[in-house]
């Protein structure tokens, strides 16, 4: 996978097209390139994150900083990230007026993923258990993300035009984890989640690739989790971020690439690194030390599903090594939407809902907090993961399949 340069003036070789990033239109990315160039071999790479590329995708203008935040040792690193940037204190990262919630922001909303940024502090830190994804879901550095798909149920909780905020209570966050880690002891039952290891979700409300152009935070989860042997991280991306080459994981952080046809991701997936690219990626990402797995998800069911899917897991067949594929395995997950989601959506997206939105297929539930979340059908579900495990077993027989739901 070729990556692009990370020099100052390193504007000519871009990841893929900025420009069209800060729009809402999608389908305006480019196609991934080929070649290979390890990205962490023995010369010095400067960031990613410094790049042009990176500048322009997360051009911070305004932060708004609970101020134990902002004086943190977390929270000064982020800021003198962002010079330029307004900083405005607010008392709490959540409820912040004119940024959380929906009305006013619908036309903004993707702008604002960029340009703005939350520091706060996680007050509450937890560990739930899972079973599915991984055993357990651990306290995530971040909340929010600055990509845009159309389908993300990340935001539910602070409004759907919301940007990341880091949480710079990093160190509390790891403290947290080792205790949680120490009390298991050994994974005495090999489950589908590892063999061997406690498997801990470190990247539920974000993307964990994104969270890494704006602080160390993933890097120094990374570097926690291996140090501990009975553990391992995990996180979903649609992000390729090169940085996350150097920091030499030793297998104990399974990334997980998030894949759809490319054609549901250009209408869906905005703001994303393209389908190709995360594929290209997987093999330097392997080499690096971490594992690499896949989650195909979301599966959107629509007229010609099933050839594109077929496509793509061709592809995957035909573009990865051995050595990637020999200890792959994926995690099926269909579409779930969202009534409050699908307003919003038709405030700005409206030909994701074409897609997104099928009520002759789909049943609705309703959650604790009165939100009206739709599912496809019991029927439909179960013919289209059969579909598609059908699927796999055709055009990639070597990935497993750790659970479909
Ligand atoms: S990359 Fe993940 S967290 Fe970010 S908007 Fe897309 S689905 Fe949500």
């Amino acid at each position: 996978m070729r990556y692009p340069s990370a020099g100052p003036d390193d504007g000519a070789d871009t990841l893929f097209d900025v420009d069209a990033l800060d729009t809402a239109a999608p389908g305006t990315r480019t196609a991934g390139r080929g070649g290979t160039v390890p990205g962490h071999g023995p010369e010095q790479r400067s960031s990613f994150r410094d790049s042009a590329t990176a500048r322009r995708l997360l051009p911070v203008r305004t932060v708004y900083a609970e101020p134990a935040a902002a004086a943190s040792a977390r929270g000064r690193q982020i800021l003198a990230r962002f010079p330029e940037a307004e900083v405005i204190a607010v008392e709490s990262h959540w409820g912040i007026p004119g940024l959380h919630g929906n009305e006013g922001n619908v036309e903004r909303w993707v702008r604002v993923k960029g340009e703005t940024l939350v520091l706060g502090e996680k007050k509450t830190l937890t560990t739930r258990p899972n079973g599915r994804s991984a055993d357990w879901i651990g306290p995530g550095a971040s909340n929010g993300c600055a990509m845009a798909c159309a389908y993300c149920y990340v935001p539910r909780r602070k409004g759907y035009a919301n940007p990341i905020t880091v949480f710079t209570n990093i160190d509390g966050i790891i403290a947290h984890l080792a205790r949680h880690i120490a009390r298991q002891g050994r994974k005495r039952d090999p489950n589908q989640c590892d063999a061997s290891a406690w498997v801990y979700d470190i990247g539920e409300n974000g993307d964990c690739s994104v969270d890494a152009l704006i602080s160390d935070n993933t890097a120094d989860l990374v570097r926690a989790f291996r140090r501990w042997p009975t553990a391992k991280a995990s996180f979903a991306t649609k992000f390729v971020n090169p940085d996350l080459l150097a920091l030499d994981p030793r297998g104990r952080t399974r990334i997980r690439f998030s894949l759809m046809p490319s054609a549901d991701s250009r209408l869906l997936d905005l703001r994303t690194s393209p389908v190709g690219d995360r594929i290209a990626a997987a093999a330097d990402f392997l080499d690096a030390g971490y594992e690499v797995h896949f989650n195909l998800s979301p599966v959107v069911v629509r007229p010609g599903w099933r050839e594109a899917w077929s496509e793509l897991l061709r592809h995957l067949d035909d573009a990865l090594p051995d050595r990637v594929k020999r200890q792959a395995a994926a995690e099926v997950i269909m579409l779930t939407h969202n009534r409050e989601l699908h307003e919003v959506n038709l405030g700005w997206h409206p030909r994701a809902e074409e897609v997104l939105w099928r009520p002759a297929l789909q049943q609705g539930k309703r959650s604790e907090n009165g939100a009206l979340n739709v599912r496809y059908a019991t029927r439909v579900k179960a013919e289209a993961v059969r579909a598609l495990r059908d699927l796999v077993a055709s055009h990639a027989p070597w990935l497993r399949i750790r659970y479909a739901f």
